[in-house]
C-alpha cells in the first residue's frame, strides 16, 4: 500500500512516521507526478491558504482532485480538511470540495485555540485523544457523511466514501487509532 502525503508546508513528517509504524509505504508528495500510483493521500495540517497557493502553483490542485474521483483515498487533517470541505468559511476561500461539509476556519476563539482533549468516538468506542491546534468547526455535514467522532457533540471525525477528515490532529497523539482506520479503508477500496 502506497500512501502519499503531502510536503509542501505543515506537519507532514508526524503523518509519515505514524503511517510507516503501521506498516504502510509513504511518498512525500511535492509536484503532480508524485501523485502516480498512490492508493492514498494525506492532507496534513498547516495553513490552508499557503497549501492552496502551493496546489494550485504545483498543478496539483487538478490532479489530487481526478485521482480522488477515481478512487484514491483521502485523509485530511486540520488544514486538509478546510481543504477538502466543499464551503470554507471565516473566510471564504477555494478547496478542493471533495467533502460534503462547510468548515469555519479559526472558530475556536483564542482562549481555546489550542487543546487536548480526551472524548469517546464511536470510531472507537472508547476515550480517543485529540490535539486541536488552530482547529476549524464542522458547522454542517451533508446527508452521506458519516460522523465518526465528536467534541462535545460537535463533528470533528468525519467520512464520505473514500474521503476522511479530522479536524483535530491524530498524528501528534499517541493512539494509532485514526491512521490505522485510514489504512483499512485504503486497503478495503470502499
Ligand atoms: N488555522 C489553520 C487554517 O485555518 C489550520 C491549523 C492547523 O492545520 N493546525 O488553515
Amino acid at each position: 500500500m502506497k500512501i502519499g502525503i503531502l510536503a509542501i508546508q505543515g506537519d507532514f513528517e508526524a503523518h509519515r512516521k505514524r503511517l510507516e509504524e503501521l506498516g504502510a509505504e509513504t511518498v512525500l508528495v511535492k509536484t503532480a507526478a508524485d501523485l502516480e500510483n498512490l492508493d492514498g493521500l494525506v492532507l496534513p495540517g498547516g495553513e490552508s491558504t499557503t497549501h492552496m497557493k502551493l496546489l494550485t502553483e504545483e498543478g496539483l490542485f487538478d490532479r489530487i482532485v481526478e485521482r480522488a474521483r477515481t478512487g484514491m483515498a483521502v485523509f485530511g487533517t486540520c488544514a486538509g480538511a478546510i481543504l477538502l470541505a466543499k464551503e470554507v468559511k471565516n473566510p471564504a476561500q477555494p478547496s478542493l470540495a471533495l467533502l460534503d461539509i462547510t468548515v469555519v476556519r479559526n472558530a475556536y476563539g483564542r482562549q481555546l485555540e489550542s487543546c487536548v482533549t480526551k472524548q469517546t468516538a464511536d470510531l472507537t468506542g472508547r476515550p480517543l485523544e485529540m490535539v486541536f491546534i488552530r482547529a476549524p468547526v464542522i458547522e454542517r455535514v451533508g446527508s452521506d457523511v458519516q460522523v465518526l467522532a465528536r467534541r462535545d457533540g460537535q463533528p470533528v471525525l468525519v467520512r464520505q466514501g473514500r474521503i476522511l477528515a479530522a479536524t483535530f490532529h491524530p498524528e501528534l497523539s499517541s493512539d494509532p487509532a485514526v491512521h490505522e482506520y485510514f489504512l483499512k479503508m485504503v486497503r478495503d477500496g470502499r
